[in-house]
């Protein structure tokens, strides 16, 4: 397990237990666990809640959830995020567990790229899916060194698109949207902070989307002129001298026919797609077979005691990677960090008829009976 540095000056925040990853079984780990008054944060690299089912499935149906009427991907994930609410999570989304080190009296820091502060936890529950998902790379030797100020990934760069010649590369629907708010306008800039052209830099000139609304949009933006595409694949950044230093300048392009030629720009947004890595999570010394984690089935717990794995991210004999076994599974876990923190087993009780449960969950006639 990769240490916290010590120099640095990011605060401490103290909770019961903290929750990598925000997917369907990451939400309902987080439900479990507040149901046994433990309190968490969770933590996800991507930018709001849903794991999978946001990223990967979000207008398909899901028709195996218990009880649930058929369900798309994103309202399953809203409808998750409704149901720990009463239990008042603190999220931070858009950041990535990078280090998990143990303290002397048993408790782990957790610390995050993307935010400033140290999660001090007596449990952790790995519930990072096949992943975090991470923004794919343009491969192309020395393009990082202009990156943020001139390139990005699925984001405008930091310095910004003002009277630059922007491309943007992809053909997906991130990249579709990121070229028709820029081309258009609607993004919500005013008159003079517009680029002065948007280019989209796709390797064939056919786009991979089911959105109509919004490929009409761009076949308007396309044919009005306000939108160019340039069919090839970049090979390499070509730079040209700026004041404080080289800038670049453009990519070389190989067309899928005829010679190669120069694109010019100035900006560089790169919308690959996301894609999933387990990434430091490998690195925490945790027992695993075939990139997954392996954990014992009574109680969800790692080769690390205090911090389980649920989800897709864990494999044991018969493992199957659907959400309601991960939803099994983190039942399981919760239990097993309840149990610890008692020191003996832990009652089972029901939502139906325990005042405990119901007084957590915010039960109105519970919390009156109680006081
Ligand atoms: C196309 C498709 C259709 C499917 N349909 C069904 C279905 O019909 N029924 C069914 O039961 N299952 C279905 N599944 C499987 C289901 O989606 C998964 O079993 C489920 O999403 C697993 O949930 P999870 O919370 O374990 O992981 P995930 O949903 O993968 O969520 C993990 C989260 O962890 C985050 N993360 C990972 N590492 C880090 C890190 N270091 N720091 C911060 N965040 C991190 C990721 O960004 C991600 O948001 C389907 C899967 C696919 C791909």
């Amino acid at each position: 397990m990769a240490p916290v540095d010590p120099s640095s000056d990011a605060t401490v925040v103290e909770t019961d237990a903290v929750v990598i990853g925000a997917g369907p079984v990451g939400l309902w780990q987080v439900f479990q666990c507040g149901l046994l008054g433990l309190r968490c944060h969770v933590v996800d690299v991507l930018p709001e809640v849903g794991g999978q089912c946001i990223e990967l499935y979000a207008d398909k149906l899901l028709y195996d959830i218990p009880g649930l009427p058929p369900t798309c991907g994103r309202d399953f994930a809203a409808q998750l995020q409704q149901q720990v609410q009463p239990f008042e999570p603190v999220f931070h989304l858009g950041c990535q567990v990078t280090a998990l080190t143990r303290q002397a009296d048993g408790r782990f820091d957790l610390s995050t790229s993307g935010c400033s502060q140290v999660l001090r936890c007596r449990h952790v529950f790995i519930a990072a899916g096949v992943g975090a998902f991470l923004p794919r790379k343009l491969t192309l030797a020395g393009l990082d060194r202009y990156a943020p100020a001139s390139v990005t990934y699925h984001q405008l760069p930091t310095d910004g698109v003002s009277g630059r010649h922007v491309v943007i590369v992809g053909g997906e629907d991130a990249a579709l949207q990121m070229a028709v708010d820029l081309a258009s306008g609607s993004d919500g800039r005013s008159d003079n902070d517009r680029p002065a052209s948007v280019t989209l830099l796709h390797r064939r000139d056919q786009f991979s989307s089911d959105d109509g609304i919004l490929l009409a949009r761009f076949d308007l933006l396309r044919r009005s002129g306000l939108l160019q595409v340039c069919i090839g694949q970049p090979v390499e950044p070509v730079e040209s001298d700026g004041p404080g230093g080289p800038v670049l300048a453009g990519l070389r392009i190989a067309p899928p026919e005829g010679d190669e030629f120069t694109l010019p720009l100035d900006r560089l947004i790169v919308c690959l797609g996301l894609s999933p890595r387990l990434g430091p999570i490998a690195d925490w010394g945790l027992v695993m077979e075939r990139k997954q984690l392996t954990v014992d089935t009574a109680r969800f717990e790692t080769s690390v005691p205090g911090i389980h794995a649920v989800g897709d991210v864990v494999t044991y004999p018969g493992k199957r990677k659907l959400i309601a076994c991960g939803f099994h599974e983190a039942i399981l876990a919760a239990f097993a960090a309840a149990e610890r923190d008692r020191g003996g087993p832990v009652p089972l009780e029901y939502t139906t008829s325990s005042k405990t449960l119901q007084g957590r969950l915010g039960v109105r006639d519970s919390v009156t009976n109680a006081s």
